[in-house]
């Protein structure tokens, strides 16, 4: 097996990845098992040794030097996305340039959030002193998804890069080309050493990735997988960062600007066909603006169509088995007494599903409680921002939520038990490289993005140096008994009072 090249691969068994939209196959991949994942991961620590030795300067530099492949080729990527995951050409473009701007910002970051920084020594260790250094892990395993097949896998790839590590990426098998385009460009702009190699195959390939010994494995998947992924990694305590589904809210609230939270809405709900994790999953809006809100956003629904051409909104379900969720989401809110306001059961008809908006979907029904990852929008009456709160908090989930109000905004999002919240805006969020990304509970652990996710992919090291040496050591089989009776009443002093 070579670093990025397929077709180069000796492999026993195959894999398609087809255009959701025709069928059309777009490439056929290697499965690679647990001895091409193994030989992968020994080049890549030959890789990581020569990367850790460059100083942040120069990874910033050849990390520009593949943002600026990409970017000339941004055409070709987008419409490989679009040939593979099924989006617009112009949602592909979208994620690109999102995914070129947190690796700016990731290289140009590395040096300020991870040089030593020093720590005060504190009264007992006075005559020292202490710092915080942050090394390299080594090499990271990437396992990624399909639905936005290059912004997610870079959320990991390009801060671990700019942390000093190499990557061995195992891209879905639903978008494998778009993971090869990916590592291909980084051999052309980093054409030293394989820092990101790309491993193909189903689940296996990944749980082999899992197993290999990496220092660190980077998930970005289903709940499901999280799982699994977590149990292979415990075999060698490698540790995990999990970044998985959500059943993300939008709280509307009273004084709310309803024509802005409509049209992020329908966005947020729709877009991509509803194939984000941070998608909008349910909306939650108060008394005072319900109607005008839901009028507003059955009009914008109705509007949005489905396809594969220049003019369609949204295109296909990637994942052909995902059609069977959204149906079987939609079947049971209408067998609970939903009503459709847009659409209806006939909005799925493979491989497409067009928008969907229900209203009187009870709390206990599916489409309210699991991820539904289709473009179907609930949207539920509540009396004030505080039922609505109790019902966003009321998942397992808690990546990201939405609240749209005035007087009351911030406080709301606060208390919404999720990773990530924007205000009066959709995702804005995952669009500011400053500011880490991941969720709570079944939405996974861990961070990337920002400060943490640059630290995310670094061992934390503590060092602490003697500047002097004390007249008395008190860590000595030497010392005098009434050192210790002198530190009882230090002791007694500074912690015995208030
Ligand atoms: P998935 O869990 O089915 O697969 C994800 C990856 O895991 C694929 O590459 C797959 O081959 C691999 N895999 C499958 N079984 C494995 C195993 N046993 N061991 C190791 N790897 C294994 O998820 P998906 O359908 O590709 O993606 C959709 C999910 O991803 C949704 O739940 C979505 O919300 C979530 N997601 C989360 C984020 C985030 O940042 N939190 C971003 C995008 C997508």
């Amino acid at each position: 097996m070579i670093a990025t090249s397929p077709s180069a691969k000796p492999a026993a068994t195959t894999f398609e990845s087809l255009n959701p939209a025709s069928g059309a196959v777009v490439g056929t991949f290697p499965i690679d098992g647990p001895d091409e994942v193994a030989a992968a991961v020994g080049r890549a620590r030959e890789a990581a040794r020569w990367w850790s030795a460059l100083d942040f300067a120069e990874r910033r530099r050849r990390l520009a030097g593949f943002r600026r492949v990409v970017a000339q080729r941004i055409d070709e990527l987008s419409e490989l996305v679009h040939r593979e995951n099924g989006k617009p050409d112009a949602d592909a473009f979208l994620e690109t340039m999102l995914a070129l701007h947190h690796v700016a910002w990731a290289a140009r970051n590395a040096r300020r959030v991870l040089s030593p920084r020093r720590v005060r020594p504190g009264m007992l260790a006075a005559n020292h002193a202490a710092q915080v250094v942050y090394d390299p892990l080594g090499v990271i395993g990437v396992i990624g998804p399909w639905n936005y097949p290059v912004y997610t896998p870079m959320g990991s790839i390009g801060y671990a890069l700019a942390a000093g590590n190499a990557v061995v990426f195992k891209p879905s098998e639903h978008t494998p080309a778009v993971g090869v385009w990916l590592a291909e460009r980084f051999a052309e702009a980093i054409p030293e050493q394989p820092l990101v190699q790309v491993v193909t195959g189903l689940g296996a390939t990944g749980e082999a990735l899992c197993r290999s010994g990496v220092d660190k494995l980077a998930f970005t998947g289903s709940a499901r997988t999280g799982r699994r992924v977590m149990a292979a990694c415990a075999d060698n305590l490698t540790p995990v960062l999990l970044e998985l589904g959500g059943k993300d809210a939008m709280i509307v609230d009273d004084d709310a600007d309803v024509e802005a939270a409509a049209q992020a809405a329908v966005w947020g709900a729709i877009q991509n066909a509803g194939q984000t994790c941070i998608a909008v999953e349910r909306v939650y809006a108060t008394d005072a603006v319900y109607d005008r809100f839901t009028a507003r956003v059955v009009e914008l629904a109705g509007r949005v169509r489905s396809g594969d051409g220049a003019q369609a909104d949204i295109g296909p379900i990637t994942m052909p088995g995902q059609i069977d969720v959204i149906r079987s989401h939609l079947d049971d809110a209408f067998a609970r007494g939903a009503r459709a306001l847009v659409g209806g059961p006939e909005a799925v008809h493979p491989p497409y599903v067009d928008p969907v908006v229900l209203v009187d979907v009870p709390a206990d029904a599916l489409i309210m409680r699991d991820e539904t990852f289709g473009p179907a929008l609930p949207v539920v009456r509540v009396r004030d921002a505080d039922e609505a709160v109790r019902l966003a908090n009321d998942t397992r989930y808690g990546l990201a939520s939405a609240v749209f109000g005035k007087r009351r905004a911030t406080d709301i999002a606060r208390r919404l038990r999720a990773g990530m919240t924007s205000i009066n805006a959709m995702i804005t969020f995952a669009a500011v490289p400053g500011l880490p990304f991941g969720g709570v509970g079944d939405s996974g652990f861990g961070r990337i993005h920002g400060d943490e996710g640059l630290r995310e992919f670094s061992r934390t090291k503590a060092i602490t140096r003697q500047r002097y040496a004390l007249p008395v050591e008190l860590l000595s089989f030497e010392r005098p008994a009434r050192m210790v009776d002198l530190l009882k009443k230090v002791t007694r002093l500074v912690h015995g009072r208030g």
